[in-house]
């Protein structure tokens, strides 16, 4: 139970209690050995100048158990008094102890993909506080190369793999074109053709993925120029399930880079063609406000559950695999899309559409 209370907490608690036990200790010691001395310790009647005794000796008990009361009385509220006032200066000490501890976790918990290799300011005392800081900035470090390591191998080896198979699915066109084919083989070439595509998107997507996409060149974007773009791009796999895309005339206009934003929602809208049944409606509207603009992509699929809401948008994250596996994709889109957004200091986020489907809101802050 001890262990669920903060540091600080536990450290006062700690330290009250020995308070605690070593003033009971003296206070029942001092007590009992008064108690001693009261006994040991005969009364002296106060005398006059006539050597007679002012009071008489009767009473020398009573007077001496009156003593005796006020004492304990007052080596109680004394030990009161210093365990209260001993826990308070201890709180406020293992504050001061601790600032350090504290100070270090905010660092760590500020520490995230973008800065990891941003060294800690090491402290200026030659305690433990500064070796667990040096240790941790080692780590931080090493963690970084290895993860940048691990960036451009994957970068390297979408690049790689893409002339080939850009090689091979020329051929295999070309062969697809040929006369002389069985239906055998016919269907093979189809499959392959097929097999060849998706592994060209997931290509494409592992590239995006591991590109540091720093804006390069921003400009105000404007966004119905672009989605209509995005649309047209999409208007042979929109109509083959004769889905209808419709945008919401807009003057809005985004900072950024057009390339990537264009990613963006050609990712989503790609989504929503794939995951929506046929015969529906993705719409695409906006909302200006003061400090930001909303855009909302609307479509009537079959949704995200909510417990998958935000886990979406992490890297080969799919809801259903077997269902993704039939219409494609790698589970690298939204993944993309946050990055992208992230640059440009936007936010996505997912909710459930009415009575079905989903809407993915993007809020750029203007
Ligand atoms: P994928 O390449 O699999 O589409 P994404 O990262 O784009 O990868 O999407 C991740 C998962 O989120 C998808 O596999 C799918 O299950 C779900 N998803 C994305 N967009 C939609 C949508 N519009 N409707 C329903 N599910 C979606």
């Amino acid at each position: 139970m001890l262990k669920k209370i903060p540091l600080r907490i536990r450290f006062t608690l700690v330290a009250s209690l020995f308070l605690l036990v070593s003033c009971v200790t003296l206070t029942l010691l001092s007590n009992v050995s008064a108690a001693h001395m009261m006994k040991a310790v005969t009364v002296v009647p106060a005398m006059d100048e006539n050597s007679t005794p002012i009071l008489p000796l009767e009473p020398a008990e009573p007077i001496g158990n009156a003593y005796y009361q006020v004492f304990q009385q007052k080596t109680v509220i004394a030990t009161v008094f210093i365990v209260f006032v001993g826990s308070v200066a201890t709180y406020f000490a293992a504050g001061y102890v601790l600032k350090p501890i504290r100070d270090l976790s905010n660092e760590v918990q500020r520490r995230n993909i973008e800065n990891l290799g941003e060294p800690i300011a090491l402290p200026q005392s030659a305690d433990e506080i500064r070796q667990l800081t040096i240790s941790f900035n080692q780590m931080m470090t090493d963690l970084q190369k290895s993860f940048l390591l691990q960036k451009e191998f994957s970068a390297n080896a979408a690049h790689e793999l893409r002339t080939p198979l850009t090689v091979m699915r020329a051929k295999l066109d070309v062969f697809a074109l040929s006369e002389r084919q069985n239906p055998e083989t016919q269907e093979m070439v189809t499959a392959m053709s097929l097999q060849l595509e998706r592994l060209s998107k997931l290509i494409e997507d592992l590239l995006w993925f591991s590109k540091d996409l720093p804006l390069e060149k921003t400009s105000p974007v404007p966004l119905y120029p672009l989605l209509c773009d995005v649309a047209e791009e999409l208007s042979g796999v929109a109509g083959e399930k004769e889905i209808k895309i419709q945008i919401e005339q807009t003057k809005c206009f985004v900072l950024g880079q057009d390339n990537l934003l264009e990613r963006v929602f050609y990712n989503l809208l790609e989504n929503a063609v794939k995951y929506s049944p046929p015969q529906t409606v993705i719409s695409i509207t906006f909302r200006q406000e003061r400090d930001f603009l909303k855009v909302w992509v609307a479509d009537q699929g079959e949704g995200i559950p909510e417990d998958y809401r935000n886990t979406v948008f992490e890297p080969f994250f799919r809801v259903d695999q077997s269902r993704s596996r039939t219409v494609g994709g790698s589970g690298l889109g939204l993944a993309v899309c946050k990055k992208i957004l992230e640059r440009h200091h936007a936010k996505i986020m997912v909710r459930a559409n009415q009575p079905c489907g989903s809407i993915f809101e993007i809020i750029f802050s203007s």
